[in-house]
């Protein structure tokens, strides 16, 4: 994956890392491993050529234009690469969302009492909070039919509010009702009470705490929690018709889900001690600014990022891959019922290429050579474990062209791999698509 020029801002980033993270992981040795230095190390160099290796461009027709692409570092910690990360992620999303469907949005949140636990405990308690998630909402499903249903959800768990501070909470795309495995039927829910709803996700979050951190301290906050929060705990539903008329609902969903704690364009000001950003504040519905110490900012981008392999998009219930293509006909079918079928709901948005991201930024063209205007093509692939891994101008001196007709500009074919008789390793040219 590859990335487009770097906004100003970015080197700020950089230097922040750069000059403080050897003193942030003396203080807070939490983040003292190989893991997030690893992290750390592939941001710092991310955009270099030297450091992260290169695609050269050449046009094969003039031989004027070039054009070198450094490869990207794609660490959760680098905001160059966020961009990149959020147009993946509605790509993968979107792919599982199915035309048909009604889908709602719901947010489920816990109060910030809970949060301090959450943070010491966070390996333990990721993976059971989003499947609690599950087992909330099918509890509510089952409540309102009056019969066992199981719906299909798609969560995604963020760890930030809108300041960066730590807020651990679940944002689900939702079947609007679930399938009965009794009557062997869809059985549609055209609302989800709210008061349950709340109650019920108090009741489960609470459950799976108790159960998974055992300290006294814990079990005295769950009881605090049901005497403060009587009413439950923050839920919401977004209202209206959210699906029907979406072109993207993924997209709408990662504006929600996938932005980074603090963006790039948030950072106004950093004198060597102090950082300086800005956001919108969900409170007061104005944009704040905040000045912080400068390991308060770094703490307030890493303790987002997620252990090694954990896999923030889950797919659980009737949503999940397999059962999907097994129930899909049978959903349908019964909400065109009640509903109508919703032609066209649901867009499949394609990840954007580099060469698309790069023309979307600049409004040029990167692979069009600008002296002749023919489509360039790989002329060198440099990768800094492997060393030179495509070397055009050798393949030329080598005969690969002999018994050929001339050759033509690369086609826009679907990305290709090249895959290299000596060195065996496979690249993907997401720049020739
Ligand atoms: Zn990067
Ligand atoms: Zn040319």
């Amino acid at each position: 994956m590859i990335t487009a020029a770097a906004p100003p801002a970015w080197n700020i980033f950089k230097q922040i890392f750069a000059e403080h993270w050897d003193g942030f992981t003396r203080v807070h040795p939490r983040y003292h491993t190989s893991y997030y230095a690893g992290l750390v190390d592939k941001m710092l160099g991310c955009g270099d050529p030297n450091q992260m290796g290169y695609i050269d461009y050449r046009c094969l027709r003039c031989g004027e234009g070039t054009h070198r692409v450094a490869m990207s570092c794609k660490s959760s910690l680098c905001l160059r690469c966020a961009k990149v990360y959020v147009d993946n992620w509605v790509s993968q999303v979107s792919h599982m969302l199915h035309e048909g469907i009604i889908y709602r949005h719901i947010v489920l949140t816990m109060p910030a009492l809970l949060r301090t636990t959450f943070y010491q405990h966070t390996r333990a308690l990721l993976s059971p909070f989003m499947r609690c998630g599950v087992r909330c909402l099918d509890d509510c499903f089952s409540r309102v039919s009056g019969h066992p249903l199981k719906g299909g959800y798609i969560m995604v768990i963020q760890t930030h509010g809108r300041n960066g501070q730590y807020n651990p909470h679940l944002h689900v795309l939702a079947t609007s009702g679930g399938w009965d495995p009794a009557a062997q039927q869809w059985c549609h829910l055209d609302y989800l009470p709210y008061p349950l709803l709340r109650k019920k996700w108090q009741w489960h979050l609470l459950t799976m705490l108790r159960q998974t951190v055992k300290s006294k301290e814990s079990q005295r906050l769950v009881d605090t929690c049901y005497t403060r929060y009587r009413e439950g705990f923050v839920t919401n539903v977004q209202k209206g018709d959210v699906p029907a008329r979406y072109q993207s609902l993924a997209r709408y969903l990662a504006k929600y889900v996938v932005s980074p704690p603090i963006a790039l364009r948030r950072i106004d000001r950093y004198d060597g001690h102090r950082v300086t950003y800005h956001y919108r504040s969900h409170k007061s519905e104005r944009v704040e600014q905040e000045t912080v110490e400068v390991y308060t900012f770094i703490g307030r981008m890493v303790q987002h990022v997620f252990p090694k392999g954990f896999q923030r998009i889950r797919y659980y219930g009737v949503q999940a891959t397999k059962t999907f293509t097994r129930l899909k006909g049978v959903i349908q079918a019964a909400l065109a019922k009640v509903n109508g079928l919703i032609k066209g709901a649901i867009k499949i948005v394609a990840p954007l290429t580099y060469r698309q991201r790069y023309q979307q930024s600049t409004g040029r063209d990167p692979i069009r050579c600008p002296h002749c205007q023919a489509e360039m093509g790989v002329w060198k692939i440099w990768h800094p474990q492997y060393g030179v891994i495509y070397d055009e101008l050798k393949a030329i001196k080598g005969g690969k062209y002999a018994s050929q007709e001339p050759r033509a500009a690369p086609t826009g074919s679907a990305g290709r791999t090249l895959r290299l008789a000596a060195g065996g390793v496979p690249l993907s040219l997401p720049g020739l698509r």
